[in-house]
């Protein structure tokens, strides 16, 4: 086990043995001081060795691989070298973006993502091209394989990312596959917020002497309020939940549900009663997925219910407030979800709502606390004149997207030099392959989408709509 005395040298990125492109860019991404597992983990990756790494959500661990996987590559030699499995597609997505970020000054670099959800005919047509890193997950992987379109004969590193929620999620057989399918003389790196039996047994079966690096606690207990409410019965929830938002008014909220058909069931009544929600989880198409992780992250929707492993890893700056619907079942759980909000020395809020059922998971949660749980009471609520949170941004989507060559430039320099908005009303803007999506400050959208739909962006009329 490393300790933590590291923790305390400011080692800065730049007395690593890295190529000189990435120094460079982790400077124009402004890190300016490693993360504690990236000051504790990229020394040991960094020399080639296998790792079993834990840490919390937020803590900065894509970096961590993805600087030793671009680190490690043979750029001149065309064949995948380096392999990150992913439990969601969505995960995959931000890995990829943030290791192409990582890239941007290394020419000729490809990254492929291999996620399920999506037609195989593109992922094998782009295979064909060759690929340097693969960025995917297990499922549509193991797939490729199968089909013979991948071939991992020359992995040079292979990551795990999340591994303990992949195998939460049945990916077992999987990722033993897929490891038994990569060369034995690789090294072998797993990311995981917790450290359950599966993981030692996949670590015995495909890892070389690997350190083990623990951070910190996985969360600071101190920079998140956390309070609990009780209702008698599982059908007073909900109106809690109200008076919950009512009071607190976050402004960006996400609630976890234990089931699928309770995030559906949450967000239908929070819509009906007036809120911005959207739900996430594996039973709705990707292309919805997507969507809602989108306008979440871009402040045009300010409640996303999701469940667990649909939220895993997700990517969400300024939460202000983790709301636990359902009481998660494990105590690690618990605190992953609420090591969510508070991040970057904001302070967050972490609500849960309980009903006596939740006896002994109460206590189990309670005994990993360094003081007892702080019970809130509604009675003090005063929310006669609250009104519902409408978000600030407002979600336009084009019909122009990557294969139109549209970049977020193009967008924004439509809507502040011809358009004329002000920079500061115009939020994140995502591309995708058909579609462009633009966050616009709500009292400018009507300008914006004015402009858009009678002008003209890269010399092509474009139709656009609002999302809501
Ligand atoms: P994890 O995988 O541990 O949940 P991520 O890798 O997604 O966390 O990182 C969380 C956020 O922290 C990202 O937005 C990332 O850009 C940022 N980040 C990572 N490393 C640093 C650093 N050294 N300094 C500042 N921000 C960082
Ligand atoms: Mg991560």
């Amino acid at each position: 086990m490393i300790q933590s005395e590291l923790l305390h040298q400011q080692l800065s990125f730049s007395q690593l043995p890295l190529r000189q492109e990435l120094i460079k860019s982790i400077a124009s991404l402004n890190y300016e001081n490693m993360t504690p597992i990236q000051m504790q983990s990229l020394p040991i990756i960094l020399k080639n060795e296998d790792i079993i790494a834990q840490a919390k959500t937020g803590s900065g661990k894509t970096a961590a691989f993805g600087l030793s996987l671009l680190n490690n590559l043979k750029i001149s030699f065309f064949a995948v070298q380096g392999l990150v499995l992913c439990p969601t597609r969505e995960l995959a997505e931000q890995v990829s973006q943030a290791i192409r970020r990582l890239a941007c000054l290394m020419p000729n670099i490809k990254i492929i993502n291999l996620s399920g959800g999506i037609p195989m005919k593109p992922q094998q047509d782009s295979l064909r091209h060759g690929a340097h890193i693969i960025v995917g997950t297990p499922g549509r992987v193991l797939k490729h394989l199968k089909s013979a379109t991948l071939d991992l004969t020359q992995v040079k590193t292979l990551v795990l990312d999340e591994a303990d929620r992949m195998l939460d999620m049945g990916f077992f057989d999987d990722i033993t596959s897929i490891l038994s399918a990569s060369p034995k003389q690789r090294q072998t790196l797993f990311f995981s917020a917790t450290y359950p039996e599966e993981i030692k047994q996949l670590s015995k079966q495909f890892m070389m002497n690997p350190k083990e690096v623990v951070v910190g606690t996985p969360y600071d207990e101190i920079d998140i309020e956390q309070r609990f409410y009780e209702v008698t019965k599982h059908t007073h929830k909900f109106s809690l939940l109200k008076s919950l938002l009512l009071h607190y008014q976050p402004v960006s909220t996400l609630i976890f549900c234990n089931t699928k058909q309770q995030t559906t069931d949450v967000t239908d009544q929070l819509i009906h009663e007036g809120f911005s929600a959207i739900a996430l989880n594996g039973d709705m198409e990707q292309v919805d997925r997507d969507l809602a992780v989108l306008r979440f992250a871009n402040q045009s929707c300010s409640i996303l219910v999701a469940t667990d492993v649909a939220a895993r890893g997700l990517d969400i700056k300024e939460l202000s407030a983790v709301i636990n619907f359902d009481l998660a079942f494990d105590h690690d759980v618990h605190i992953h979800r609420i090591g969510r909000t508070g991040r970057a020395g904001n302070k967050g809020l972490a609500l849960s709502i309980t009903t006596p059922a939740d006896a002994q998971r109460i206590c189990a949660i309670e005994d990993n606390l360094s003081c007892p749980i702080i019970w809130g009471n509604t009675n003090e609520f005063e929310h006669s004149h609250a009104t519902r949170l409408v978000p600030e941004m407002v979600t336009l989507c084009l019909a122009l997207g990557k294969k139109d060559k549209i970049r977020p430039g193009d967008i924004l320099g439509a809507l502040t030099k011809d358009a004329g908005l002000a920079g500061n009303t115009i939020g994140k803007i995502n591309i995708t392959a058909m579609r462009s999506y633009v966050a616009i400050h709500r009292s400018h959208v009507d300008k914006a989408y004015q402009y858009l739909q009678n002008g003209k962006l890269k010399g092509r009329k474009v139709s656009v709509r609002k999302i809501s």
